[in-house]
C-alpha cells in the first residue's frame, strides 16, 4: 500500500474518480450479494438493506463525485500587507495509507462510506470489516479486489488478533467506528506512531418530547428510528425524556406505532431484524427487568428475537439507563420540565445525537445553546446522517472527528498551507 502511494498514482484526480466509479459499479452490480449477506448476518430485510446500506453509500458516492473537483480546488487565502506581493492558498494533500475499522451493525455502509471519502482524498486504504458480521465481511473481502485497484485497496478480515496486528503498523490515519472501549485501544495504538484518529463511537442518544408536540407523529417517528435494525443503530433514540404529563399520553401512541410498523407478531415479521449474537441477546434481555412494559417484552433466544419493547416508569439508576442500549428497548422517563431534561442530558456523557419533538422555537434555541451533542435533530430522529452536507460525528465520549461529503475530504486530507512570494 505504501509503495503504491509512493508512486503518486492515487493522487491523480483520474485515479480517484476511476476508483469511485468502480466502487459504484460494485454497489449496483453486487447489490443482491450484499443484501443476501446482510440478511444472513442481521436478518436485515433486503429493502431496508438497500435503503440504509447499499443505496445510502451510492448517494454518498454520487454526492462526492459531483463535487470532488470543486472541493479539491486550492482555496485562496488573504495575505497581510507586510508580505505583499505574495500569493497564499490551501491545498488538500492526501494523507497516505489509511486504515478503516468497521463495526457489524451497518457493516456495508460503515465500511464503504468512509472508503468513499478516503479514495476521493487520494489515499491507499486498508479496510477491516467486523468479524461479527461474517457474511458481509467475506462479501467485502471477495468483491472489493474484483473492482478496485488491489495495489491501493486491501481488505483484511479478522477479529481481535488480526486487528491488533494491523494496529501495530504505521498508518497515516485510522478511521474507527465502534464502541468507546475499543476506541481507547485504537487511540492508544495510534499514539505510538503519532497517527491521527477519527473515532465514530456511540452512547445514549436522548429524545426530548414536549407536551405541545403532535404525539401521534412523534411516536411514529421515534419508533421508526428506534426499532429499525432491531435498535442496533448508533444514532437510534436510546431513551425518551417526556416533559410534564407527556409520558402517559405518549405510551399508547408508541404501542400503536410499533403495531403499525411491525404488526402484532413481530417475531413472524421478516421486515424486523434479529440481534447480532447470543452475547448481545443475553445483555439486552438482562436489561428488561426495569419498569413497566408498555408494549413488547417477549423474546426468543433460538431466533435471537426481541420484541420492539417500550418501558415506562424506569428509575434513572436502572441498568437500562446506565449503558447504551443498542437494541429494541425504549425506556420512557417523565421529567417535570425542560430545565430538568437539560440537566439530565448535561449530567451524562455527550450524546452522539440529541432529538427533540417540540413546537417551540424557544425550546429549539435553548437545546441548541445549552446542550452539546454530535448532532441535534428536531422532529426526525436518525435521518441527519442522510443529509450529505451535514457533518457526521460525535463529541466527547461519543467520538472525535467527522465525515460525510466534504467533511470526509477534510478528514482524509491534510490542509497544506502554501505561501508563494516572488523573488524579484
Ligand atoms: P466493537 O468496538 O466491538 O467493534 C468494532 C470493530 O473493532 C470491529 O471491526 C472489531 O473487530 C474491532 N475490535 C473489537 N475488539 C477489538 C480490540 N480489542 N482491538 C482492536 N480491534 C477490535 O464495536 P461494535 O460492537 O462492532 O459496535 C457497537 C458500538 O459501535 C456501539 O457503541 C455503537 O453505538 C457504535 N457505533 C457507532 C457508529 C458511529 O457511526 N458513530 C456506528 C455504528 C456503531
Amino acid at each position: 500500500m505504501r509503495a503504491t502511494f509512493g508512486t503518486g498514482r492515487t493522487k491523480e484526480l483520474s485515479w480517484r474518480l476511476g476508483q469511485l466509479a468502480a466502487l459504484r459499479a460494485l454497489l449496483t452490480e453486487e447489490a443482491e450479494a450484499l443484501q443476501a449477506a446482510l440478511l444472513a448476518d442481521l436478518g436485515k430485510n433486503p429493502v431496508e438493506a438497500y435503503r440504509a446500506e447499499v443505496g445510502f453509500t451510492i448517494n454518498e458516492l454520487d454526492h462526492t463525485v459531483t463535487h470532488l473537483e470543486e472541493w479539491l480546488r486550492p482555496k485562496p487565502a488573504a495575505v497581510p500587507d507586510a508580505f505583499l506581493p505574495a500569493d497564499a492558498r490551501v491545498v488538500r494533500d492526501p494523507l497516505g495509507v489509511v486504515l478503516i475499522i468497521a463495526p457489524w451493525n451497518y457493516p456495508v455502509q460503515l465500511a464503504l462510506a468512509p472508503l468513499v471519502g478516503a479514495l476521493a482524498s487520494g489515499n491507499a486504504v486498508v479496510v477491516k470489516p467486523s468479524e461479527l458480521a461474517p457474511a458481509t465481511s467475506a462479501a467485502l473481502a471477495g468483491l472489493l479486489p474484483k473492482y478496485l485497484d488491489t495495489d491501493a485497496v486491501a481488505v483484511v478480515e479478522g477479529a481481535v488478533p488480526e486487528t491488533t496486528a494491523l494496529l501495530e503498523q504505521r498508518f497515516d490515519h485510522i478511521f474507527y467506528t465502534g464502541s468507546g472501549n475499543v476506541g481507547r485501544i485504537v487511540m492508544t495504538a495510534a499514539a505510538k506512531h503519532l497517527t491521527p484518529v477519527t473515532l465514530e463511537l456511540g452512547g445514549k442518544s436522548p429524545v426530548v418530547v414536549e407536551p405541545g408536540a403532535d404525539l401521534e407523529v412523534t411516536a411514529r417517528r421515534i419508533a421508526r428510528g428506534k426499532f429499525a435494525n432491531a435498535g442496533q443503530t448508533c444514532v437510534a433514540p436510546d431513551y425518551v425524556l417526556a416533559i410534564g404529563d407527556t409520558a402517559a399520553r405518549l405510551e399508547p401512541y408508541l404501542a400503536a406505532a410499533v403495531r403499525e410498523l411491525y404488526g402484532d407478531d413481530t417475531a413472524a415479521n421478516p421486515g424486523y431484524g434479529k440481534i447480532v449474537n447470543d452475547r448481545n441477546f443475553d445483555r439486552l434481555t438482562g436489561l428488561l427487568g426495569a419498569g413497566r412494559v408498555v408494549t413488547g417484552g417477549g423474546h426468543d433466544r433460538s431466533a435471537r428475537h426481541i420484541d420492539p419493547t417500550v418501558l415506562a416508569d424506569v428509575p434513572p439508576d436502572a441498568p437500562v439507563m446506565s449503558e447504551e442500549i443498542f437494541g429494541p428497548i425504549l425506556p420512557v422517563l417523565p421529567v417535570p420540565d425542560l430545565d430538568a431534561a437539560i440537566t439530565f442530558i448535561n449530567d451524562r456523557d455527550k450524546p452522539l445525537a440529541l432529538y427533540a419533538f417540540t413546537g417551540s422555537d424557544r425550546t429549539k434555541e435553548r437545546l441548541t445553546r445549552e446542550t452539546s451533542s454530535g448532532a441535534l435533530t428536531f422532529g426526525l430522529p436518525v435521518q441527519h446522517l442522510a443529509v450529505p452536507e451535514l457533518p457526521f460525528g460525535g463529541v466527547g465520549a461519543s467520538g472525535m472527528g467527522r465525515y460525510h461529503g466534504e467533511y470526509s475530504i477534510d478528514t482524509f486530507s491534510h490542509a497544506k498551507a502554501i505561501l508563494d512570494k516572488p523573488l524579484d
